[in-house]
Order: C-alpha cells, then sequence, then structure tokens
C-alpha cells in the first residue's frame, strides 16, 4: 500500500493529455493499486492519474459500490442530461454544478488487459466523465455553471 501525493490546481501536469496505455504491466497494476489506497485515503469518489503526476489513461472510481478501475477508458454512448454538484481533490476549496450525461457507456480495459464495456448513471455517469476529463486536462472548474460556497473553502 502506498499513498501518492495529490497534484493541485495550478500544476501544470493537470492540464497536460495523458497518453495511453500500451502494455497492463506491473507498473500500471502498481499504479491502480496506488491511486485506490489514494483515493480511500483522501476521501474522494474517484481519481485519474495526472492527479498523482502520472500522464497514463488510468481511472479509479468508487462511488461506495467498491473500486472499479479503467484503462484507457473511453465514452462511447451518452444519454440524457444531469446537472449536480462536483468537486474534485486536486481542486480542494471550490465546488459548483456540472452539466454531465444522465448515462454513459464507457469501454475500457480492466487490470487483466481485458477489453470490457461499463455502464453508468447519475453519480456513476458524472464521476466517468470527471475522471476522464482530468485524462484530458480538463478540470471541473472550466465547465461551472453556478459555483457553490464550500464548507472547507475557509480552512
Ligand atoms: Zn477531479
Amino acid at each position: 500500500m502506498a499513498i501518492r501525493q495529490i497534484r493541485f490546481e495550478g500544476d501544470p501536469i493537470l492540464r497536460k493529455n495523458s497518453r495511453k496505455v500500451t502494455e497492463v504491466n506491473e507498473r500500471i497494476k502498481i499504479l491502480l493499486e496506488d491511486m485506490v489506497d489514494t483515493m480511500y485515503e483522501n476521501e474522494g469518489v474517484g481519481l485519474a492519474a495526472p492527479q498523482v503526476g502520472v500522464l497514463r489513461r488510468v481511472v479509479v472510481i468508487d462511488i461506495g459500490e467498491g473500486p472499479i478501475k479503467l484503462i484507457n477508458p473511453e465514452i462511447v454512448e451518452e444519454e440524457g442530461e444531469n446537472i449536480d454538484v462536483e468537486g474534485c481533490l486536486s481542486v480542494p476549496n471550490r465546488a459548483g454544478t456540472v452539466k454531465r450525461p444522465e448515462k454513459v457507456k464507457v469501454k475500457y480495459l480492466d487490470e487483466n488487459g481485458q477489453e470490457n464495456i461499463i455502464e453508468g448513471t447519475g453519480l456513476l455517469a458524472k464521476a466517468f466523465c470527471h475522471e476522464i476529463d482530468h485524462l484530458n486536462g480538463i478540470l471541473f472548474i472550466d465547465k461551472i455553471i453556478e459555483e457553490i460556497e464550500s464548507e472547507e473553502s475557509h480552512e
């Protein structure tokens, strides 16, 4: 178990494009494990590799139903609209509403290098979109409709 350091807004790495994983090797598996540990340590619902300083298309998510590990995730279908509040471990003092699809289908490789499709609605769809945005250097604050006063903003 290893906790990696979270990069914060202002760090140029968060604005870069992440590279596809070409081989799911031991290094990638360790990265996935560390990312899950780091997500839990920081009580997040998702984490993308650039947030720990690694420019690879790797994402972990847990909306309370157990960890989901995604390599090279790609949205292949989306449906509907959902406006909901978002925050981000890399932008600790801000929150706001963002418009996302209500439902998405995501194609990805699992930790065995197997191609899968996973479907998410609501909170899970939001998490998929938010984390995949990170792989393209996009932060939720780029898409905020309405800023919301964060409870932690005075720390
Ligand atoms: Zn984020």
